[in-house]
């Protein structure tokens, strides 16, 4: 009987502790129990090892089936605990850094939160960035310097020099390049074990869905409304989680949107669409510098915190920072059950 005993031990030691993929634990544990019945088929009863491995065929058919059910409870409480959050990193037996990395990523490492399955996590993550602009700047940097596998990122526009006052990813020289070359050249400059992807066009209905559906998780920084609410719509249709902010003036904000169950999606919380060209952008009222850092930071924090399972979201609620007043505070929104976009109905 004890054997059995070891043998659950050693199942939850091996998922626990070492961290060994499910499928190979699962395959020991059948191997494991395939000798045993081998065992009882081929040596007589009163054998020393028929005797420590249950005594009877009808005892080890039993305690098999007992484990069965330890087995199926635990994966059961795994599954009721992960419910809602995104699973990043399908295979993460490789090793994938050199010494150098391990070296880069030193910081991230050693929190508890992350550690290296963590930071494997995000080597496995591929990110989408919607807008190369003031949120998009901080939110790239961030990613690439924190070591995200892959970045895409989508803008048709070319830098200006009006960017420049907040857009801190690009540099005098750059003026005139589109912004996703010079944003990529940027990432890889900075850390050059992140793969940049750039797509220098405009994100719209016809590439919605293809470009979302290559990636983990989408980031939305858009100063376009209409863009916005396409995102969310793509989001919402693939399943895929979407961190939007937005700044203006003075304020920003920030949401984590995951599409499932029963969290609201970007459209729950904000409902109506604005008219083309009512919605007013940064260039029309103005945005102080330091304030997409700011918020475009607070994105990819939240980003890292997703694909590594670290704390609480900010799914559901929406983070608003008020720079004037040094002031931020967190609403809590649910989902519209009348919501076109999300709602089951
Ligand atoms: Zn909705």
């Amino acid at each position: 009987m004890i054997v059995f005993f070891l043998l659950g031990v050693t199942f939850l030691l091996l998922d626990r502790i070492f961290n060994v993929q499910r499928r190979n634990n699962l395959t020991f544990l059948s191997i494991a129990f395939g000798i045993i019945f081998l065992i009882h088929f081929t040596v007589s009863a009163d054998h020393i090892l028929v005797k420590s491995t249950g005594g009877s065929l009808s005892n080890l058919v039993i305690s098999f089936l007992l484990l069965l059910v330890i087995i199926g409870y635990v994966f059961l409480l795994k599954k009721a605990k992960n419910i809602g959050k995104v699973k990043f990193g399908k295979d993460l037996t490789k090793n994938l850094f050199n010494s150098e990395e391990l070296n880069r990523y030193a910081r991230h490492i050693v929190l508890k939160e992350i550690g290296g399955l963590g930071q494997k996590k995000l080597k496995s993550a591929k990110i989408l960035i919607i807008g190369a602009g003031g949120l998009g700047s901080p939110v790239l940097q961030y990613l690439g310097a924190g070591g995200i596998g892959t970045i895409g990122v989508v803008d048709s526009d070319l830098v200006d020099n009006s960017n420049l006052q907040r857009q801190i990813i690009y540099t005098d020289k750059m003026i005139g390049d589109p912004k996703v070359f010079a944003a990529s050249e940027a990432i890889r400059a900075q850390n050059p074990y992140t793969k940049v992807l750039t797509y220098n066009y405009l994100f719209n209905k016809q590439n919605a869905d293809d470009l979302i559906s290559n990636f983990d998780l989408i980031m939305d920084g858009t100063d376009n409304a209409q863009t916005r609410y396409l995102v969310n719509k793509t989001c919402v249709k693939l399943k895929k989680p979407l961190i939007s902010g937005a700044i203006s003036q003075w304020e920003g904000q920030v949401m984590v949107y995951t599409s499932t169950l029963d969290s609201p999606c970007y459209q729950c919380v904000f409902p109506n669409i604005p008219n083309t060209g009512l919605a007013a952008s940064c260039s029309e009222t103005g945005v102080v510098g330091a304030l997409p850092g700011v918020i475009g930071s607070i994105m990819a924090v939240e980003a890292i915190k997703l694909i590594v399972g670290a704390g609480e979201l900010l799914n559901g609620r929406l983070m608003i920072y008020d720079a004037l007043n040094a002031e931020t505070r967190t609403i809590k929104l649910n989902q519209d059950t009348n919501c076109p976009i999300c709602s089951k109905k």
